[in-house]
């Protein structure tokens, strides 16, 4: 069969390029048979490679090697935008966002000449500012709605958005659309931020250590609702607005689309490890996750060997993305602009949560 449309993955090996690696080749995939490219900079990991997907290895943040590689392939339709790049200061990550994605539209757009749609991923830090902002600039109001003025500081978010913007101005057909969700619900053991991954390793070494399952975070976090965006579902909505013009040069919120208090998943988190269930506890000292983890790298290399799992290094779980989470109450966005032009899309936050616990199990990141 002659695929309609090609993808090209930049982070197909992350929290959500995973995803879209494992969703775009099924043959009832809307637009599909999709032909799949994938790019990230390390060898593929073995769980990455059941997907039919052409892998490329390369760093898009290097203008030469992007051209070397990427500029040979003349048939990408559709680029999904599912990477990013940390720096000291958000000065530094909008030069290096900017960079990287503008790399590869070089490389693309005088060589593809039926590229017409871009999907840009980034998320609710568009609202309240970057890291770096935090209590620098007030955040929008919650809940958060994607047509509001964009905030006084720095931001490769913007940074991003304007690039896709610049692109579709040059060239003719050519459109975009900007994803913004909430703490993502998702499997990949290469992601910079994946909250579930660093509390399914810490809930493993609990019960390695056969102690009860803490709470990490603060009252807030335990008490408040929360949303949460499955991988899957953010995939589903990006391949969405490549297929319907209703999709098509918009930003859009990309959460679950229910709430949930820890308070609750905890149990299940607890139940799925087969570890005690431990009930928030205010008057026992705050403790972060990274703090309580620090010490445990020779014991999580002691569960790796002992139930033959996938070689992971503690140094590189995401705790302290978890500790963000965990540090206050979480801010919840709105779903109307998405459905309202027509993506249903939606998630059982606690199923996602178990259904990404299954997979790190199945594909033996955790015991
Ligand atoms: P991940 O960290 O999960 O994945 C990044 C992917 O990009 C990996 O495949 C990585 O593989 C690849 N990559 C990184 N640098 C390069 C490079 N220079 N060249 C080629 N490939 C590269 O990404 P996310 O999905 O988390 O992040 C995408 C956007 O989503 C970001 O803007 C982020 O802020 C936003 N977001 C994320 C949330 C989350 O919970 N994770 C929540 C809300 C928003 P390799 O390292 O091998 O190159």
């Amino acid at each position: 069969v002659n695929p309609q449309n090609v993808a090209l993955i930049v982070g197909v090996t992350g929290i959500v390029g995973n995803s879209l690696a494992e969703i775009l080749p099924v043959a009832d995939t809307p637009g599909g048979p999709w032909k799949v490219y994938g790019v990230a900079r390390r060898p593929r990991p073995s769980w990455n490679a059941d997907h039919p997907v052409y892998y490329i290895q390369c760093d898009v943040s290097d203008s030469k090697e992007t051209q070397t590689k990427l500029s040979p392939l003349t048939d990408i339709t559709h680029i999904f935008w599912v990477t990013w790049a940390n720096r000291p200061t958000e000065a530094e990550c909008c030069e290096i966002n900017g960079a990287m994605l503008q790399n590869v539209l070089d490389a693309v757009m005088p060589n593809s000449p039926n590229f017409t749609h871009i999907c840009i991923q980034t998320g609710h830090k568009h609202y309240i500012g970057p890291f770096e902002a935090f209590g620098k600039v007030k955040p929008h109001e919650t809940p958060f709605v994607e047509d509001v003025p964009r905030l006084p500081f720095p931001n490769f978010y913007y940074t991003l958005e304007d690039i896709a913007l610049e692109a579709s101005k040059k060239k003719q057909g050519l459109t975009w659309s900007v994803h913004r969700p909430a703490v993502i619900f998702g499997f990949s053991p290469y992601s910079m931020m994946n909250m579930l991954g660093s509390l399914c390793v810490y809930a493993a070494i609990c019960k390695y250590e056969n102690v009860p399952l803490k709470f990490p975070g603060t009252k807030a976090a335990w008490n408040c609702y929360f949303v949460a965006s499955d991988a899957d579902l953010i995939a589903e909505q990006q391949i969405w607005c490549c297929v319907d013009p209703n999709g098509k040069n918009e930003a859009f919120n990309c959460s679950n689309g229910d709430l949930f208090k820890w308070k609750h998943l905890w149990k299940v988190l607890a139940d799925k490890f087969e570890v005690e269930y431990e009930e928030f506890d205010e008057n026992q000292e705050y403790v972060s996750l990274s703090e309580r983890m620090k010490d445990k790298g020779p014991i999580w290399n002691e569960i790796v060997k002992k139930y033959n799992l996938t070689e992971t290094r503690l140094e590189e779980v995401s705790f302290w993305f978890a500790d963000l989470m965990f540090g206050w109450e979480c801010m919840l966005d709105n779903m109307n602009k998405s459905k309202e032009h027509g993506f249903f899309g939606f998630r059982n936050s606690e199923n996602s949560l178990i259904s990404v616990i299954d997979k790190m199990k199945g594909y033996k990141i955790v015991p």
